[in-house]
């Protein structure tokens, strides 16, 4: 059985000051959801406060990003060292990070693998465009992004991947995907490259989320399909109750 994990994305939200509050407001109601994994993913700058005030509950740290090399002169960068000082979790190859800072599947790669040598659960984000969608392509974009990205993880540390399907055209748009289409996409060009990669009983191990607008009021519809695993969630992970709402739907 794959443990359902919901984890919220921050993205460049929240002030230092701003986390607390946030973290306060959430930190008790998100502690008592059992029976799901939750993490939360804030701004680098904002991760030592937070560490903080997490500290002693179930709820997890991730970092949105690291760089692969391990130190030295990469100004403005973040080691992964630096990251697992403070961190569980990194979500790798955000389609944020592919369209605004030229991350590819390479890239992607990179740091996956410097996450698997520091023993960070990396959180990779794969998903098509909307001309990619409309072209039919989804097949081929998330396949390969899947395949070039785990290209090189150790057998012994894939089953620890999460992976997170976020079709791009879905992300902060309000047009969530389906249970059903998100399902499809999953199974059959998610797990199924990585049964080709490293057998099927790692494919079952390996979670995988959905992400794009999941809501308080469309996550049960996702968390019900047999191969979403939980979510990677944006806006709504801002909102005390809404992701306290996703949380709960998750570990049902
Ligand atoms: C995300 O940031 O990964 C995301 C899915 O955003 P939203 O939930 O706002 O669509």
């Amino acid at each position: 059985m794959r443990k359902p994990l919901v984890a919220g994305n921050w993205k460049m939200n929240k002030t230092i000051a701003e986390t607390r509050e946030l973290l306060t407001a959430m930190k008790d109601g998100l502690n008592a959801v059992n029976g799901v994994e939750r993490v939360v993913c804030p701004p680098f700058i904002s991760l030592a406060a937070a560490a903080e005030m997490l500290a002693g509950s179930k709820i997890g740290l991730g970092a949105q990003n690291l760089y692969w090399e391990e130190k030295g002169a990469f100004t403005g960068e973040v080691a992964p060292a630096m990251v697992k000082e403070l961190c569980e979790y990194v979500i790798l190859g955000h389609s944020e990070r592919r369209a605004y800072f030229g991350e590819t599947d390479e890239t992607v790669n990179k740091k996956l693998l410097a996450a698997q040598k520091f023993g960070l659960t990396p959180i990779v984000c794969v998903g098509e465009t909307l001309a990619q969608y409309e072209a039919n392509q989804t097949r081929d974009v998330v396949s390969s992004q899947t395949r070039l990205g785990l290209t090189g993880v150790a057998a012994d540390f894939a089953p620890s991947i999460v992976v997170a399907y976020e079709p791009v055209w879905a992300i902060g748009t309000g047009k969530a995907s389906t249970g059903e289409a998100a399902n499809a996409v999953i199974k059959d060009f998610i797990r199924s490259v990585i049964a080709e990669m490293y057998g099927e009983e790692t494919a079952q191990a390996v979670r995988v989320l959905y992400g794009g607008s999941v809501t308080a009021a469309n996550a049960a519809e996702f968390f019900s399909q047999p191969d979403i695993d939980g979510a990677l969630v944006g806006g709504a992970s801002l909102k005390v109750e809404e992701f306290l709402s996703i949380a709960k739907a998750a570990a049902k």
